[in-house]
């Protein structure tokens, strides 16, 4: 492929497109009650997402892993979309870049099914050309769901967007140049240790970096 096949640009969902955590994160409080365990705090919760939700049930209660898995399970599809929404400007970056001539794919540690039920919730389902959650392989920071979403795209990659150092680091795996956005999970400071290309509070210097393909 040469370079001129180069298109795909990569996104992360849950905190750089859609503002979705404090929906996710009351679902995963819900869960400890529910199996008659006191649940952590509000930041406590927050400092974790992003990883997996096995690995971040553990990180609390480590015998009750799948029993809370279970719960999350059971109330997150009913209550996903209560205060979630895109971020300001999104819909119009993503509509922009896909007249530009750009192929656009959210690379997300959710399971494909919720994360494309939730990308079309959230009316972001037809200006994606394609959403990858990670299924039974390595999660981010391991590069595999971003090759997947470029394998998925027929294109190389350009960008990787993301709010959180592992999709930074990502990002650098799979080759990708690195776009952190400061309105998400992670401190400035933690990003800022990842050296991405750009760290932005608005995505205005990606479309200065990505004009119309002839
Ligand atoms: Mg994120």
């Amino acid at each position: 492929m040469s370079r001129a096949d180069s298109r795909g640009i990569l996104f992360d969902l849950d905190g750089t497109l859609v503002d979705s955590l404090p929906d996710i994160i009351d679902s995963f409080l819900y869960a400890f009650p529910a199996n008659g365990l006191q649940a952590p705090t509000y930041a406590q919760v927050r400092a974790l997402i992003g990883l997996p939700l096995d690995i971040m049930y553990a990180e609390f209660a480590p015998q009750h892993v799948p029993a809370l898995c279970a719960s999350y399970r059971e109330h997150y599809p009913l209550n996903f979309h209560r205060n979630s929404r895109p971020y300001p400007g999104v819909l119009e970056l993503l509509h922009t870049l896909r007249e530009r001539g750009y192929l656009l794919a959210v690379a997300t540690t959710k399971k494909s099914p919720m994360a494309r039920r939730f990308v079309d919730a959230m009316g972001l389902g037809t200006v994606l050309h394609h959403v990858q959650g990670t299924d039974d392989f390595p999660h981010k920071p391991a590069p595999d769901v971003l090759l997947r979403a470029l394998a998925a795209l027929g294109t190389q990659g350009l960008w990787m967007v993301g709010d959180t150092s592992l999709d930074l680091r990502a990002g650098k795996a799979a080759g990708l140049r690195t776009y952190g956005v400061t309105w998400g999970t992670h401190p400035v400071e933690e990003l800022i240790r990842e050296t991405p290309d750009e760290l932005q509070p608005d995505l205005n210097r990606l479309l200065e970096h990505l004009p119309p393909l002839s």
